[in-house]
């Protein structure tokens, strides 16, 4: 790959966890009941995502790699809020095989045969028939081998792997209706049944003693602010661990990460938490999205809102009158 196209890839793909998102998403996109996350070396090695979504012919398969070539059809409103559902501009793939090796697998619901195409470093190597069920699986090996310096830049196996797992587990949440399944490995990290609802999800995901610990917020408490809506599941602190990686903020359905978010919930367990802990949070807010900074690439999971303030307040409150209804 040019420069050029090696710079629009890091727009896409910074590390393991941004390629995960990526094809996760394709395969919601795709109308997937099922979808399989395996990685290795916290994805460095390789990262396999299959679905049993619809799934594509050989022409879908070759358009699929090719530059700003997307099948979805999106609405203006889509490019301006800022705040785009899933994949809407066809460049993720066509980037992360400028950046790997890459093998797409997939057999069209209903088709009566698969295709395999290969990409190497930008380049289609080979397109064969292939023996495979209805759905996709797309394999990714060796991110970067050919960008030594972003090669180097990414941190061992297991921070990389733990960015993956926040992935996996927030899109995981967000869909009780999608069974989810993450192994690092050959190890199996966690598996959702797809038949629960948020609660027995999380209990998949985070643990029996976690989720029937966890706490209802209460809209109802929220006090106005630029947050039409807040509502989700934060734990008890007695059931808080130590570690960063156990929360997920949805603006308007949307998985992303803000500071804002981190800092109102830490705000609010403030007095209930030893130093080395640290809650779980599954949080759900709507927002006109002309209040969420436009100045965010809408590909980065990280946002702000123009009004930072006021949402981390309203967020804080939401968290703080949870814990008080259980006398905290
Ligand atoms: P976008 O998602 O923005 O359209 P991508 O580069 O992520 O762009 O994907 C390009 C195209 O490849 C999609 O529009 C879709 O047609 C096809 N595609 C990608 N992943 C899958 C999948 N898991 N199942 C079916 N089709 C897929
Ligand atoms: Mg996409």
């Amino acid at each position: 790959p040019t420069t050029v196209e090696r710079i629009a890839a890091g727009e896409v793909v910074e590390r393991p966890a941004s390629v995960v998102k990526e094809l996760v998403e394709n395969s919601l996109d795709a109308d997937a009941s099922r979808v399989r996350v395996a990685v290795e070396s916290g994805g460095t090695e390789s990262i396999r995502v299959s679905d049993d979504g619809i799934g594509m012919d050989e022409q879908s398969l070759r358009r699929a790699v090719e530059k700003h070539t997307t099948s979805k059809i999106r609405n203006i409103d889509d490019l301006e809020g800022g705040l785009a559902t899933l994949g809407f501009r066809g460049e993720a793939l066509h980037a992360i095989g400028a950046v790997s090796r890459l093998t797409i697998t997939s057999r069209p619901q209903g088709g009566d045969r698969g295709t395999e195409l290969l990409v190497e470093g930008g380049d289609v190597e080979r397109v064969r028939p292939a023996g495979c069920p209805e759905g996709t699986t797309i394999e990714v090996e060796d991110l970067f081998y050919n960008v030594p310096a972003r090669r180097k830049y990414l941190s061992q196996d297991a921070t990389e792997f733990a960015h993956v797992n926040s992935v996996v587990t927030a899109y995981a949440l967000a869909n009780p209706d999608i069974a989810f399944e993450l192994e690092h490995d050959g190890r199996e990290t966690f598996a959702t049944t797809g038949q629960g609802g948020l609660r027995e999800t999380v209990m998949d995901v985070y643990g029996r003693e976690v989720a029937q610990a966890m706490i209802e917020l209460d809209d109802e408490a929220v006090p106005e602010g630029p947050l039409e809506s807040v509502s989700g599941l934060v734990s008890h602190p007695e059931t808080n661990r130590a570690s960063r990686e156990y929360l997920s903020t949805y603006v308007n359905g949307r998985y992303v990460t803000a500071d804002a978010v981190r800092e109102a919930v830490m705000e609010a367990y403030e007095t209930q938490l030893a130093s080395d802990r640290y809650p779980f949070a599954v949080l759900f807010v709507e927002i006109d999205p002309s209040d969420v900074d436009v100045n965010v690439h809408p590909r980065k999971m990280d946002i702000r809102f123009a009004d930072d303030e006021r949402v981390r307040e309203q967020i804080t409150v939401a968290v703080a009158d949870a814990l008080k209804r259980e006398g905290l």
